[in-house]
């Protein structure tokens, strides 16, 4: 097996990735389990954030490294909340609090298209010239109030049209095949096969 760091603590992100990761022979070790810190997400774009998270574990570890960042953008918001979806009410994060100001924010727009990115990022070593880049989207409509107990964040009111409901209504399993992560991870894993390096 060849040893990848994920750059993420995220238990629910690791069984998703390792499931896809481990039949291709990559063993996939979260980084705090290396003494990896969080590294800071300053910037404005998924890609940075997620180049930058991949970098500062690969520096710190010695090892290739696989990150994401993802996040909700709203059409009649001009693409927010985007990068800063986590905390779009502020701190401490809240996903109730996030929720209830995406209603707010739209409630004046007709428009209520959405969509899901995921950006996922493979670096080879920390100064990598040309770290592999996959994005997913998932398309869907804000819905005026929340529906469904399952996913998380968003998920309550995104409504996908193919399955005439919420994501928060969805199985898991159904979820995690078509959402923007897996589209992300397919991409990227048909990028990395792992005879190519
Ligand atoms: P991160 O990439 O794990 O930092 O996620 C950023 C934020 O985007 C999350 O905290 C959620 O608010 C939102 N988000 C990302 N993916 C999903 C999803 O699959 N469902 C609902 N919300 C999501």
């Amino acid at each position: 097996m060849k040893r990848l760091v994920l750059a993420s603590n995220n238990a629910k992100k690791l069984k998703e990735l390792d499931a896809i990761l481990a039949p291709l022979g990559w063993e996939l070790i979260p980084q705090g389990e290396l003494g990896v810190d969080e590294a800071e997400e300053p910037h404005v774009t998924f890609v940075e954030n997620a180049l930058a998270k991949a970098r500062h574990a690969a520096r710190i570890t010695g090892l290739p490294a696989l990150a994401d960042d993802s996040g909700l953008c709203v059409e009649a918001l001009g693409g927010a909340p985007g990068v800063y979806s986590a905390r779009y009410a502020g701190e401490p994060k809240s996903d109730a609090r996030n929720n209830e100001k995406l209603l707010a924010e739209l409630a004046p727009h007709a428009n209520r298209a959405a969509h899901f990115v995921s950006l996922i990022v493979f670096v080879r070593h920390a100064d990598d010239p040309q770290p592999v880049i996959a994005e997913g989207e998932w398309h869907g409509q804000i819905v005026a109030e929340e529906r469904g107990a399952g996913g998380f964040g968003y998920d309550p009111l995104f409504f996908v049209a193919e399955f005439g409901c919420t994501a928060a209504e969805l199985d898991a399993a159904t979820k995690n095949g078509v959402s923007h992560r897996a589209r992300a991870l397919q991409a990227l894993v048909e990028r990395i096969h792992p005879s190519r390096h």
